[in-house]
């Protein structure tokens, strides 16, 4: 998977356009965007949309079409019904044209399967997770930041952070062997060591589905996700579903982390239980005059009541409350909370 260095929209803005220029120029097509297909965007329609009913990979075109038709989209990236939009050419061409001159204008790279077949670890360690299949659902996303808050002036957004460690923890899972779908995906944020993570909107859902603004037709949307996949993937035995929220309600003092699991699910309560243990084994050792509050509780949710594979449903702690923040802005804690969680699912799975 390639990372971008930097996580700046605008310089990856700048640099695609670029990249379309040395594109166009290599064709012939200099200045002429007349060449390209147009299409008008009807009542409804959003990138994804377009996209995919004419034919592109959503997810891999997303970022070219916003660049050639930059003036036109929205914040948020929505459309302006009734304008007219170009058609990208198509990637591989310009994949082709551009990857010599400067390899951070790719525009692809989650959709990148590395050749040793991981999507978000660079090697294997050891086989701790063989045969285990994890559904990582990170909260919010699309046209929903989460909770926000502001940090030196400037505004964050759960999602963004719970991304951030969602990724970690899918990275950590590859490592050990386990097979990991990421339901919740940005087509250009990767792990990001950075304290202040930039707010945007293009997450979508798998596998190149938009994220609608309606809450329960979000919900709804990635569990279906998470049942497809799990229908094609019944054979094996040990599957999770794991939902990480920054938005806990706790209003203690310490807030904590807290676990949900379905009421009912014996699955989803077990695995719930030996990752609070974890987390409470590791502040035991970490920071033991800190007091360890985490729960494991049942709780009626959409999300972890519709999806077929045991879920639990893992609150870090909250965005807004200024010790959580301070925590959650330090890329090392991202990593350590992301680390424990996989050190759990390691203890529980069977066939270790
Ligand atoms: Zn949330």
């Amino acid at each position: 998977m390639f990372i971008f260095l930097s996580n700046m929209k605008e310089i990856k803005t700048i640099f695609t356009f670029f990249a379309f220029l040395i594109f166009f120029n290599i064709c012939g097509w200099a200045q002429s965007s007349d060449s390209l297909k147009t299409v008008v965007a009807q009542k409804g329609d959003g990138i994804y949309k377009i996209l995919r009913e004419n034919g592109y990979p959503a997810k891999d075109y997303y970022n070219a079409f916003k660049s050639i038709n930059n003036n036109k989209i929205g914040l948020e990236d929505q459309l302006i019904q009734g304008e007219t939009y170009f058609l990208p050419p198509f990637i591989e061409d310009i994949a082709e044209e551009t990857s010599e001159t400067n390899d951070s204008i790719l525009i692809i790279n989650d959709s990148i399967v590395q050749s040793n077949g991981l999507l978000y670890a660079d090697t294997i360690i050891d086989k701790q997770l063989d045969g285990a299949i994890f559904y990582l659902i990170s909260g919010h996303g699309g046209p929903d930041p989460g909770a926000v808050s502001e940090i030196n002036g400037k505004q964050i957004s759960e999602d963004e952070y719970a991304y951030d460690i969602t990724l970690r923890i899918a990275k950590k899972i590859e490592e050990h062997s386990g097979k990991v779908f990421m339901i919740i995906n940005d087509p250009n944020d990767g792990i990001r060591d950075d304290e202040l993570l930039e707010i945007d909107y293009d997450e979508y859902c798998y596998p190149d589905a938009e994220i609608p603004r309606s809450q329960n037709q979000r919900l709804i949307q990635r569990a279906d996700a998470v049942n497809d996949l799990y229908a094609e993937n019944k054979k094996y035995k040990y599957q999770r579903v794991i939902i990480i929220h920054l938005d806990s309600r706790s209003t203690g003092a310490n807030v904590d982390v807290f676990f949900y699991h379905f009421p009912g699910s014996k699955k989803g309560e077990a695995t719930a239980k030996i990752l609070q243990q974890k987390f409470s084994d590791k502040y035991a050792e970490f920071q033991p005059n800190r007091g360890y509050e985490g729960t494991v509780s049942p709780r009626n949710l959409l999300v972890i009541r519709k999806v077929l594979p045991p879920a639990v449903f893992i609150e870090l702690g909250n965005i807004q409350n200024e010790k959580d923040r301070k925590r959650f802005v330090n890329p090392d804690n991202r990593q350590a909370l992301a680390k424990w969680i996989v050190e759990g699912l390691i203890e529980e799975y069977p066939d270790n």
